[in-house]
């Protein structure tokens, strides 16, 4: 294996035992109502990680009353801003706080580096403090100018109970994406993390009620998508369900959604592409390639998991990246200069390799990796860092989100071109383009179907700008004041100053 650079098991410990993870319902941490549980292993080392309560109908129903009734006594929903963002602020203090140990979970239920994992801890932080500010500021319109006897005026309000279902490859970060955004509007919540990565939504729910956040405010329930996820979406009481995960599963949220038609916001799967001209920084895009397929080993939603590269410089390009691929340290998620661990499972591994085999069968041309990578010292599932070339744009590698460290490369000979090839898939999610030359930037921006478009960059992001995709990558937005519009509604008020008001009916008729 001297061709890729792998970090073998440290003597780092681990976790000292195995996390206990239990539902948090109404201000109580219980176990399911009919005593199930799950066990949770690491990816990466095998070991045991997290014992946890499998949920049930009975203990979602508790979940969903404790939400409803604290949402409708208006103990959180009707606080002032103010009260608000002190309290999203003390989670926010003591996510930082408790960053090692939450990352050290994270890391051991989902296989990623160490490293990443506190660094998404400290921007999950960072965005409960966000949200604090929008707590604070956010506001409705006035209308003067309807006429000398009325005023109108529209008043944000909170839409009410919210379920929230986050997905395996950022648990902390994700509910960090929706629960301070809805807790800041003055909704109550109900939160179901995969069943993959309990464990730090569980500490989450510890740091919320240390902090003071009123009971039933938030709620947790640990399981599966059936029955847990699924008894989310269907329930009346809920007003709104705000999903991550799957675009299958998300179409699936959509139908059950439908028979109350609550609100669903959906941030679903991407195949995103970044196209590079020959005028391009091409050391600095190669690196930003590589960043963007093996960050997470791939297992990213805005993975940059296929290129188009311009016929020109395709073969020096790939050699860029081929090099480039074999110097990335995967290996032992818990040494601190790997960064990209293990495969989530040995069944989403063995799915990686059945695209790769389909590939190659297909006529494309494995250059680097294209099988399972060992690990000297450990039993977890790594996947070798892979690059295709001669991929055709029909071939499912081209077109579905493989969810892993494999690059597609396709060619392109024009903009047109380039964009048509942008532009021919299911999914919206995000798209970049590498080039000196601003006017092939601005119009790349203008003419890519995706909800983020990163030019001369890939994969930056801030509390302040909305995220979201389109096409089957979702509906609505995550972060910035779009994150927080979705979870409030516009009520309109007009009132009429002095009896004026003109009769409908002319009291004198007889
Ligand atoms: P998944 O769809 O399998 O599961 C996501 C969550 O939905 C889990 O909690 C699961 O238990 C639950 N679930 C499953 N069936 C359900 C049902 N019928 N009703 C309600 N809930 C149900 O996704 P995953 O494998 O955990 O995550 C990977 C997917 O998430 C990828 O497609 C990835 O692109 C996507 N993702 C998107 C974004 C984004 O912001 N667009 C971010 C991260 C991940």
């Amino acid at each position: 294996m001297t061709n890729f650079n792998v970090i073998a098991a440290t003597d780092a410990t681990g976790l000292a035992e195995p996390f206990d993870a239990r539902h948090l319902i109404d201000g109580r941490w219980q176990a399911s109502a009919d005593g199930a549980t799950f066990e949770r292993a690491s990816p990466a080392h095998g070991s045991l990680v997290t014992r946890a309560s499998r949920g049930g109908p009975q203990d979602v129903e508790m979940a969903i009353s404790a939400a409803r009734t604290a949402f409708d006594n208006g103990t959180w929903s009707q606080t002032s801003g103010k009260d608000r963002a002190t309290l999203l602020l003390k989670v926010a203090d003591l996510i930082d706080r408790e960053r090692d140990r939450i990352a050290l979970m994270e890391t051991m239920e989902s296989g990623k580096p160490i490293s990443q994992a506190k660094a998404e801890i400290e921007g999950a932080a960072d965005l409960w403090r966000y949200a604090a500010s929008l707590a604070r500021t956010m506001h409705g319109e006035s209308h003067n100018t309807l006429g000398n006897d009325m005023l109108g005026m529209v008043l944000k309000e909170p839409i009410g109970v919210v379920a929230i279902i986050t997905p395996w490859n950022f648990p902390f970060l994700i509910v960090s994406q929706k629960l301070p955004f809805a807790l800041a509007a003055g909704c109550t919540a109900v939160i179901k993390p995969s069943e993959m990565t309990p464990a730090t939504t569980a500490i989450l729910g510890e740091l919320v009620i240390e902090a003071g956040l009123p009971t039933g405010v938030v709620n947790i329930v640990l399981g599966y998508g059936d029955p847990v996820g699924a008894a989310m979406t269907t329930d009346r009481r809920v007003d709104m369900v705000t999903f991550t995960g799957s675009t299958a599963v998300g179409k699936a949220i959509v139908s059950a959604a439908s028979g109350t038609l609550k609100k669903v916001s959906l941030e679903l799967g991407g195949k995103n592409p970044q196209v590079i001209f020959p005028d391009a920084d091409l050391d600095g895009a190669a690196d930003a390639v590589v960043f963007g397929v093996y960050f997470n080993a791939g297992e990213c939603c805005n993975s940059g998991s296929r290129i188009i590269v311009h016929e020109d410089i395709a073969d020096d390009f790939v050699g860029r990246i081929t090099a480039l691929s074999r110097k990335v340290p995967f290996g032992d998620p818990l040494d601190p200069e790997t960064k990209v661990g293990a495969i989530i499972t040995p069944e989403h591994c063995a799915k990686i390799d059945r695209y790769v085999r389909d590939a190659a069968a297909g006529g494309a041309e494995i250059k680097l990796g294209g099988g399972a990578l060992p690990v000297p010292g450990l039993n977890g599932q790594f996947y070798q860092p892979t690059v295709i070339a001669n991929v055709g744009s029909q071939m499912p590698i081209a077109r579905e989100e493989v969810f892993g460290p494999v690059l597609s490369v396709l060619t392109f000979r024009t903009l047109d071109e380039a964009i048509a090839l942008v532009n021919d898939a299911e999914y919206g999610l995000s798209a970049g383009v590498w080039s000196d030359d601003v006017h092939t930037c601005l119009e790349f921006a203008r003419r890519a179907q995706a909800g983020t478009v990163w030019t001369n960059t890939w994969m930056d992001g801030f509390a302040e700008l909305p995220f979201g995709g389109v096409r089957e990558s979702g509906q609505g937005r995550e972060l910035g004041r779009y994150g927080l519009e979705e979870f409030l509604e516009a009520k309109t008020v007009m009132m009429r100053i002095g009896r004026t008001r003109t009769p409908w009916v002319d009291p004198q008729t007889a």
